[in-house]
């Protein structure tokens, strides 16, 4: 199958011609933690940008594939033979676990290496009428961040760190198991320093030893206008402290907006109901309608009927990016008196006796008729 000409490889990624193996592999890892298929559940572009980025990462992180590169473009690297390794893969998530094991924020990590923290979550509740104007929240959550009592090295302030016996400072111990293949040599993290290579005599009593702890956050966040319920706010850094030196990760802030039992949200369009007695749809009335900032009055004409909408043009919500502001969309619920009095009864059958076909006909046919109430 042919491929459309893939884009600069260095372009793709971010880095210079000159880049080094290690600003290589941060670009990559930066780009891939960007479009985790987690976070990018719904954006099929989010996909191809990965599937772009991990090609340019398994040629530019490949010294041999990257001096072909260099000397003659992509032509040079598929009249090689060269093809990406993830083409034929299924799902988006297939891809990346090829890639990552699994594990896309851990990097090294298992090797003892620097680790980005982990992400967080939260959720936060705003009004309908802050979707409107855009309005900042204070959310409260549970991060790891390094521990103050140790300044994060795990010991008792005073007391010493020590090389680590088991491994001898290395963080890593090295199994040797006999299979069908021969001798394996594998190298896990040590488990008496979880890594570290040192350890402490005595493990500060805050964080017993992690030099890392958990504590209670708040953090003022700004709500953009326009923000759609279920939608997720980024923000980059303040997550869980990294490990080793690595940096920390993201606070996704996942909002909720309340409903307001006055409007129903269509996009950036209000919908809003009035209640209107019979007589007065018949007589013309003025009526006042709820609006983000306050009641306002509309006229409605003499015979108006059900399901009749007044258009009040910007009086919805403001577009996330860009776009015009929504509309707010009042329709006609016209109430039949109930429960009637006996003067009412007589004035009612009076009223009825003297209706002729000419009060009655619509002006519409039934089908626009139908149309209509059904819309409403
Ligand atoms: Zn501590
Ligand atoms: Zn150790």
């Amino acid at each position: 199958m042919a491929r459309a000409m893939p884009r600069d490889y260095y372009e793709v990624l971010g880095v210079t011609r000159e880049a080094g193996e290690a600003d290589i592999k941060k670009a990559f890892r930066r780009l891939a933690r960007e479009l985790h298929p987690d976070v990018n559940d719904h954006d099929p572009a989010a996909e191809e940008k990965f599937k772009e980025a991990a090609e340019a990462y398994e040629v530019l992180s490949d010294p041999e594939r990257r001096s072909i590169y260099d000397r003659y473009g992509h032509e040079g690297l598929t009249s090689g033979g060269y093809a990406p390794s993830f083409e034929g893969f299924g799902s988006f998530s297939d891809i990346f676990d090829a890639f990552f094991g699994g594990d896309v924020f851990g990097f090294g990590g298992r090797s003892g290496g620097a680790m980005q923290g982990g992400d967080v979550a939260v959720t936060a509740e705003v009004e309908l009428a802050d979707v409107a104007a855009g309005t900042s929240v204070e959310v409260a959550f549970d991060a790891v961040q390094g521990c103050e009592h140790c300044k994060g090295n795990g010991a008792e302030p005073g007391t010493p760190i020590e090389t680590c016996p088991r491994c001898e400072g290395s963080g890593q111990l090295r199994t040797v198991s006999r299979t069908p293949f021969g001798q394996m040599v594998r190298a896990v993290v040590c488990d008496a320093c979880a890594g570290e290579g040192k350890i402490a005599r005595e493990p500060c009593r805050e964080c017993r030893g992690r030099g890392r702890i958990a504590r209670r956050r708040k953090l003022k966040i700004d709500v953009p206008e326009g923000i759609e319920d279920g939608q997720r706010i980024r923000l980059s850094g303040r997550g869980h402290v990294g490990e080793r030196g690595g940096p920390p990760g993201d606070l996704y802030v996942l909002v909720h907006v309340r409903q307001d039992e006055r409007f129903v949200r269509d996009g950036q369009d209000l919908v809003t109901a009035v209640d209107v007695p019979a007589p007065a749809a018949a007589l013309g009335t003025r009526v006042e309608v709820p609006t983000l900032d306050g009641a306002t009055e509309i006229e409605l004409p003499a015979g108006v009927q059900p399901g009749y909408t007044v258009t009040l043009r910007g009086r919805g919500l403001p577009p996330l990016r860009r776009g015009p502001t929504g509309d707010l969309r009042v329709i006609v619920n016209v109430v039949i008196p109930r429960r009637l009095s006996e003067e009412q009864r007589e004035l009612l059958e009076r009223l009825h006796g003297t209706l002729t076909e000419d009060n009655l006909r619509s002006e519409e046919g039934v089908f626009a008729r139908l149309r209509r109430v059904l819309r409403a």
